[in-house]
């Protein structure tokens, strides 16, 4: 339309505020945003957006935004050059590696970044010479990855918001969806006008909980006696599925004994004050109403128990049979937009893009990638030792600080800190975070909005923690409107966002500043080596198409590999030629658009999409399909709940079951084949080899037999995806 009669474009772009991943549709005229509508035939927003969505421009253009760098002097900013703050902050961390190594130094990246930016900071940390980085994943659902993937293999939701109107019934526990993730719930309203039954567990009566069937008031912090409960009722009427249980599951017998003679009805109501009928209903709805989903946020991950919650959560869902199929699944409604894909290829302090350890093997795997010499990557590290030491986590640098050594189980000495997106007000412990932050030699935010970290840097503490050569700098970073790149939802699909707008004011984008950074710490070259530069208000910036592309060749653990940019842009383009009510009676379909196989029931590109961009795989919506192709994010898996293991209790509600769990490529006849294709048959025991080749996956370990061998070489511990490429002679496995 016409706004000012200027001259008028549409930018697609993605809501920023939440993982669902509505599409939006910027109204540009002269270069400003003007205007905004919801993509309308996006097959997640449905037309729709949530208040949040609707305010996505402000963001942008927000009052507040940092306008220029900024240093505190005598307790207050002050607007300083670009080029001031940059080689003021270079100087300084080069002065702290010097003296201290460069583990003094922490790295805090931001689940808001896109994933080139979130890949380029994991890759800048490890050209730097440390693995002392982190991220919010951190603090919102690093008790689920570990816990989904130490059950059934990948870290991640299995199924997808859309996939929610499959769903006969779903039980939500710990999500308050209709505030949180407003617009999933939009597919959960359109499923119950089909007559899909809606529980909420929840202590509080939220908005969510307005919509349910039946509301369930749960304790606060009893969700596993709650689902225990529920299993309590499934067993005892015998309605778990028998043949699934047989085919997919080891030690659900185990589980059985245990949940019957510790979860009584008398012992559930007394720990969740829910009585006996109530909790047969919801066992009765959940498995009379098949396939029926379980949806999990915030409210379960973020217990000290978190993982033992999320842990009964997959139980009750695989006695159930709903694992791997659509309607079915967990639905684990992530926060932030790309909390997923910062997971996946981003700042992790004990893992590499794409969940390679940090052995030698993931090493080198990316020393060709970059295309850097090993041993001069190996050199970054020579005198720290860091190699293949884990970094300290987000929620324990203050201790590196402080001085509690003991509680990061290394000795770091940490003076200076980069706050690259992300604020201490999301986690616990602030007047200790306070103290650290004034003992620092250095403190950067990088931010496009002056944060609460600026805000606290700032604020007077106690003088005897101040040191008196602190530094403290503010940068300002670009909004994700003000740039391009993929960002993944929860439901583990890639999304193209075009550029809006130039970066407003002085703001460079994070990978500009992350290349900036580099050229003066002195490895701007060796990161930016494999990438074209494009110019950005007259200055360098790496492509974002080519840190994808140098993401899809290397990651083959857990399916970044058919994403490429063209793909995804062509996706985002072409979501008008779907007509989603037909394709969703069709079932998940594939459609032809320019020449690119699509699937139009759900969106994006969700992972594992294995192969070449020219394979034209439409990716994963629903993970473990048994009538899937492994190679198609389908194939089996043996979740393993066998009560006593090595003398652990699995179902221990102290956080111990997640300690526990095997998991299998499914393929028992497999895992001997690729261990020999891969060359690596030889490092096996005896005892080994023949358990490998016994086929008897109840009484061999070859699952974790083969998951410590290709740990060893580098490849992701539990999905062996990448193996699995191999065999299949994928290129550049
Ligand atoms: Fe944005 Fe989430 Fe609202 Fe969608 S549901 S418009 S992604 S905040």
């Amino acid at each position: 339309g016409v706004v000012g009669e200027g001259k008028i474009e549409v930018r697609r772009t993605v809501c920023s505020h939440c993982s669902v991943g509505c599409a939006i549709d910027a109204v540009v005229e002269n270069g400003v945003w003007v205007r905004q509508e919801p993509v309308f035939d996006s097959p997640i927003n449905l037309g729709a957006h949530c208040a949040k969505g609707a305010a996505i421009r402000e963001h942008g253009h927000g009052e507040y935004r940092l306008r220029y760098p900024m240093k505190l002097v005598d307790g207050k900013y002050q607007r300083i050059s670009w080029d001031q703050a940059l080689n003021e902050i270079s100087a300084k961390i080069l002065e702290l590696r010097k003296a201290s190594g460069p583990e003094a130094m922490y790295w805090i990246g931001s689940s808001k970044h896109s994933n080139e930016q979130s890949y380029l900071m994991r890759k800048f940390v490890s050209l730097w010479g440390s693995n002392n980085c982190d991220h919010q994943a951190r603090i919102c659902h690093s008790t689920t990855v570990s816990g989904v993937a130490n059950t059934w293999g990948y870290g991640a939701m299995t199924n997808s918001y859309n996939d929610m109107q499959n769903s006969k019934c779903a039980l939500y526990i710990g999500s308050n969806a209709a505030e949180a993730h407003p617009v999933s719930m939009l597919h959960m309203l359109h499923a119950k006008e089909n007559g899909t039954k809606m529980i909420v567990a929840d202590p509080r009566f939220t908005r969510t909980a307005a919509k349910a069937d039946e509301y369930v008031r749960i304790r606060s912090g009893s969700d596993i006696p709650f689902l225990f409960g529920v299993l309590y009722h499934v067993f005892k009427n015998g309605w778990e599925d028998k043949k699934y249980i047989n085919d997919r599951v080891y030690g659900m017998e185990d589980v059985r004994k245990d949940v019957m003679a510790k979860w009584t009805p008398d012992k559930v109501e007394e720990a969740c004050g829910v009585p006996e009928a109530t909790v047969y209903k919801v066992a009765e709805m959940m498995a009379k109403n098949r396939p029926s989903t379980i949806v999990w946020c915030m409210g379960q991950t973020q217990h000290s128990i978190g993982n033992a919650m999320v842990r009964a959560s997959c139980i009750l869902q695989l006695a159930l049979g709903n694992i791997g199929v659509s309607g079915g699944g967990a639905n684990i409604f992530r926060g932030h937009d790309n909390v997923q894909g910062a997971t996946d290829v981003g700042p992790n302090p004990d893992s590499l893009p794409g969940y390679y350890g940090i052995v030698e093997g993931s090493w080198r795997h990316y020393a060709k990638v970059w295309g850097v010499d090993y041993d001069w990557i190996k050199g970054r590290f020579a005198n720290v030792g860091m190699m293949s030491k884990p970094g300290i986590t987000v929620s324990r640098w203050i201790d590196g600080v402080l001085e509690k050594n003991e509680l990061i189980d290394q000795d770091p000495n940490l003076r200076g800190v980069v706050y690259w997106g992300h604020a201490p007000n999301s986690q616990t412990r602030g007047v200790e975070m306070k103290r650290a932050m004034d003992k620092l030699d250095l403190l950067v935010v990088i931010d496009p909005y002056p944060s609460a970290t600026a805000a606290m840097a700032a604020m007077p503490g106690k003088p005897e923690d101040l040191n008196p050569n602190r530094a403290v700098y503010l940068l300002p970073a670009a909004t994700q409107f003000e740039t391009s790149g993929s960002v993944t939802a929860s439901n583990r699909s890639l999304q193209w966002r075009e550029k809006v707008i130039e970066p407003l004011w002085e703001s460079r984008s994070d990978h500009m500043i992350m290349y900036q950074l580099a050229e003066k710490l002195g490895f701007g070259k060796e990161l930016v080596k494999n990438y074209k530069m494009q110019k950005v208000k007259g200055m360098d910036e790496p492509l974002p198409d080519d840190i994808l592309r140098e993401i899809n060749k290397s990651n083959w653990t857990i399916g970044y590999t058919g994403q490429s940019p063209e793909r995804l842009q062509a996706h985002m383009r072409n979501m008008s030629a779907f007509d989603v009510k037909t394709l969703r009676a069709k079932g998940n379909v594939k459609d032809k658009v320019n020449g690119y196989d699509l699937t139009g029931d759900y969106f994006g590109l969700p992972w594992p999409c294995f192969g070449t961009p020219e394979l034209k795989h439409p990716g994963t919506h629903v993970l473990y399909n048994p009538s899937l192709h492994v190679m198609d994010g389908g194939g089996n898996f043996r979740a393993n709940f066998g009560v006593e293991r090595n003398g652990v209790n699995l179902l221990a509600e102290d956080g111990s079951a997640s300690l526990g769990a095997d998991i299998q490529t499914g393929y028992p006849e497999f895992d001997h084949v690729l261990l020999k294709k891969l060359g690596w048959w030889s490092e096996l025991t005896d005892a080994e080899k023949a358990a490998a080749e016994g086929k008897n996956w109840k009484t061999d370990l070859s699952g974790g037999i083969i998951r410590v061998v290709m740990k060893n070489h580098g490849c992701h511990p539990f999905g062996n995806a990448k193996a699995r490429a191999v065999v299949w002679n994928f290129p550049d496995a």
